[in-house]
């Protein structure tokens, strides 16, 4: 690590907790300080200390173009120059809101918000109102952002009441969340049978990114979406990651299944703070000032996210984005598994589009019991090595890695080449 970062961490330490504005970012899970970053540009991100990397974390997933892409940073100085925020309707809300309606299936209205965290809260918070009722149903190892009611763990067994995943959250708040594993239609099923009547939604990343990439088995989308629609519970597809990114109408394009209320962020700011939620008119109605169920932003549709939105659904129009993107993806994650097999890792690559993990561990994942059993300590090494070789992977075994359309062949082949050297390396003796 650079001397320049390793100075600003030490200062960081003193004025922000864990130096970091968000826990993930501080290394905990593979160990050592965490770089800071001067700038990027396409593919490539530049610490302080003036080392390059190839990178794939893109900030969590928005920057599916790359670091500075040229129509966004023209549309954010275009908007700069003419003033930040309004507090007022401002045009460019409209045509964001239009891009999003067009792409997304599930949604003939949409309200914009500042976050992912804010689209999800917001969405249950209509949910429960438009149904009166209370229950909330989420997956074990889905993260919906640092809601109070989804800020979860499970209990043990099949179908359980959660339990707050961090002090802060009181139990009261937490009694009404519902926790089954993702992937397991039979648990939901027999959750809705017996209390379908108390359950306001169901919320869901229909491919799960937050604990590594585990898609949905075939089956388990349509399932939630029939057993929900006959119990009258408003079934929520938490696509902040997927959105724009899967598909250009995400994971409900994919897999053709529509949800009543979909949650947006990440890609859809380009880059800037952003979320949205939206949905069936008769349900987003409901919200204020048309309906009765409040929310409201100081800062939200503001024309610096809007217009950065508008540039990037755009750019995403460009014929064949979606095909090449994929190609690379593909290319990535062929490299990547034959130098698993080749170097006799113990590891599964799971991958939807250009949502990847690279999971040590035995059997391709189907929830969280199957992900947790990946050997993190062995992904901190693999982490940290091919940190040193100037690739920047996410820190934590269990999250995506991500893909831009600024990544080229030449960076992708140059990925899956230091990986070899990397597992080459590495000694894999039984998990320890
Ligand atoms: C990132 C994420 C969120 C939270 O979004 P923030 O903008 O970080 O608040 C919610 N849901 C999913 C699926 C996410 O990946």
């Amino acid at each position: 690590m650079g001397a320049i970062s390793r100075r600003l961490f030490e200062q960081a330490r003193q004025v922000i907790p864990g130096g970091v504005n968000s826990p993930v970012r501080a290394f905990k899970a593979v160990g050592g300080e965490p770089l800071f970053f001067a700038r990027g540009k396409g593919a490539m991100l530049y610490d302080v200390d003036g080392n390059g990397y190839i990178d794939y974390v893109l900030s969590w997933g928005p920057l599916i173009l790359g670091h500075a892409h040229g129509e966004i940073v023209r549309a954010v100085q275009e908007a700069a120059s003419d003033g930040t925020s309004f507090g007022a309707p401002n045009p460019h809300e409209v045509d964001l809101a239009r891009l999003v309606v067009e792409a997304v299936p599930g949604i003939e209205k949409v309200r914009m918000v500042n976050s992912g965290t804010e689209a999800t809260l917001s969405a249950i918070r209509l949910a429960r109102g438009v149904t009166g009722r209370d229950l909330v149903v989420k997956m074990e190892g889905c993260y919906h952002g640092h809601v109070d009611a989804l800020l979860v763990k499970a209990g043990s067994g099949v179908a359980t009441l959660a339990i707050p995943g961090t002090p802060g959250v009181p139990a009261q708040v937490v009694a009404q969340t519902m926790v089954l594993p993702y992937n397991d239609l039979d648990a939901f099923a027999a959750l809705a049978h017996a209390r379908g009547k108390e359950i306001a939604c169901v919320i869901v990343e229909p491919v799960a990114a937050n604990m590594g990439v585990v898609p949905p088995k075939r089956g388990y989308l349509e399932g939630l979406r029939e057993i929900t629609a006959r119990h009258g519970i408003v079934l929520i597809f938490d696509e902040v990651i997927t959105g724009f990114r899967v598909a250009p109408g995400g994971a409900q394009e994919l897999y053709r299944i529509t949800p009543d209320l979909t949650t947006l962020g990440k890609i859809l700011g380009g880059g800037l703070p952003i979320g949205a939620y939206g949905g069936r008119e008769e349900i987003m109605d409901r919200v204020a000032p048309e309906g009765d169920v409040y929310q409201a932003g100081t800062l939200a549709g503001n024309p610096l996210a809007m217009k950065a939105g508008i540039a990037m659904l755009k750019s995403l129009k460009t014929p064949g984005f979606y095909d090449r993107l994929e190609a690379a993806s593909a290319r990535l994650a062929k490299g990547l598994t034959a130098i698993a097999e080749e170097t006799g890792t113990p590891a599964r690559l799971t991958r939807v589009g250009s949502l990847m993990t690279l999971f040590f561990v035995s059997r391709d994942p189907v929830d969280w019991a199957g992900a947790s059993q990946a050997d993190a300590r062995r992904y901190a090494a693999y982490f940290q090595r091919m940190l040193e070789r100037g690739i920047y992977l996410a820190p934590s075994q269990f999250e995506a890695m991500f893909l831009s359309a600024a990544h080229t062949d030449e960076q992708i082949d140059r990925t899956v080449a230091t990986a070899r050297d990397v597992l080459k390396g590495m000694r894999w003796g039984p998990q320890a």
